[in-house]
């Protein structure tokens, strides 16, 4: 750190990401991406010509892929907000509704960047515990006149909530928007999407970056009321109104209009977390059902960061919390049929010699 920092900034905690280690070749089960390569037409959208018109600055307003995703999920081109990653959103909805000293509440247990974004935005945070067995008691979120961030499902538990009981949430705070992280909805939870209409308070956020295979492109959005949209634009204007790259809007516009493969791929990685969730518990993991694409899991017979470690020294890389309550658990990416092979083969022989 530099003594030039503003002192508000010295004394952030960041956001620390999933290892991305490039020591030898592991198999990544830690940051949640998908197994599966984007659409063959993802790939030929990104050619030469593409490449050669990375000279001209990209389209601020981001025309084409918002009417494709406004049409695919039946709602007006202004309803829609392309960013570079869903963080961003994440951080734009802290920045407008949560920064200095505004009521902001979410789970103790939850997405990372919330209490970072908190910390950096100097939002008055109320932190709500999960009930014992991780679920969300959505009745602690009703009336509470905060902005709210739910990560539906929520990471790293891979638990729902209902519609109908965010639909109570946003009715209980119509002063406040409430943030609905959808970062895993595709993988079998309900989307709160046939909310947008009727609640202006809903900000819904997703990203491209799970289950359609590009985390490495950046690309997220958000579905919401035209006010909301507006506000996020605003943000937008005011830092970086070229915020989606040439490259990415070509590859986004493609992968929603070759959609039937990224719904194939959700469908099998739901198959492959199945049969891999009866495996672990037949290892004797506990394991939480999930709704998106990892696993959360423990085993009564050896620690968390045991299991992570002996793991890595295998190559095969899982998430591990050291946070209080789930530093026993580890959260485990749903990958392909081979790689769920591997680690159930690796993890019997860890155990047997445990
Ligand atoms: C991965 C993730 C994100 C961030 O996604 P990007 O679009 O890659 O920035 C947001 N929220 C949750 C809950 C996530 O797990």
């Amino acid at each position: 750190m530099s003594k030039f920092l503003h002192p508000k900034y010295q004394s952030l905690s960041c956001y620390v990401p999933g290892e991305q280690p490039r020591d030898k070749a592991y198999i990544k089960l830690n940051t949640n991406e998908s197994p599966y390569p984007p659409s063959p037409e993802v790939i030929a959208a990104v050619d030469a010509n593409a490449v050669a018109d990375l000279r001209l600055y990209s389209d601020p307003e981001g025309k084409c892929l918002r009417q494709k995703l406004a049409d695919r999920y039946r709602v007006a081109p202004e309803n829609i907000y392309l960013a570079n990653g869903s963080d961003d959103i994440l951080s734009f909805a802290f920045m407008a509704y949560a920064s200095d000293g505004e009521p902001v509440a979410f789970a103790d247990i939850t997405y990372g960047f919330y209490s970072v974004f908190a910390a950096l935005y100097g939002s008055d945070a109320k932190i709500l515990p999960l009930r014992e067995d991780f679920s969300i008691d959505y009745r602690d979120y009703l009336g509470i006149d905060r902005t709210i961030f739910l990560a539906n499902p929520n990471a790293p538990t891979g638990l729902a909530l209902s519609v109908e009981n965010i639909e109570k949430i946003l009715e209980s705070n119509p002063g406040r928007v409430v943030i609905i992280d959808e970062a895993y909805v595709d993988f079998g939870a309900e989307s709160c999407l046939p909310l947008v209409h009727r609640y202006d308070n809903l900000l819904i956020v997703r990203t491209f970056s799970k289950s359609r295979s590009m985390a490495g492109a950046r690309l997220g959005f958000a579905i919401a009321s035209r006010g909301i949209i507006e506000d996020l634009n605003r943000i937008k204007f005011s830092t970086n109104p070229y915020n989606v790259n040439r490259l990415t809007l070509l590859a986004g516009a493609a992968a929603i209009d070759s959609d039937h493969y990224f719904i194939e791929n959700c469908e099998r990685i739901m198959k492959t977390r199945t049969k891999t969730e009866a495996a672990l518990s037949a290892l004797g993991f506990e394991v939480i059902p999930s709704k998106a694409n990892f696993i959360f899991a423990k085993h009564n017979a050896m620690s968390g960061e045991a299991i992570y470690q002996a793991l890595k020294e295998r190559g095969i890389l899982v998430r591990h919390f050291s946070s209080p309550r789930i530093t026993e658990y580890n959260r485990i990416t749903v990958g392909s049929e081979e790689e769920m092979a591997s680690l159930l083969a690796t993890l019997a022989d860890i155990l047997a010699s445990s």
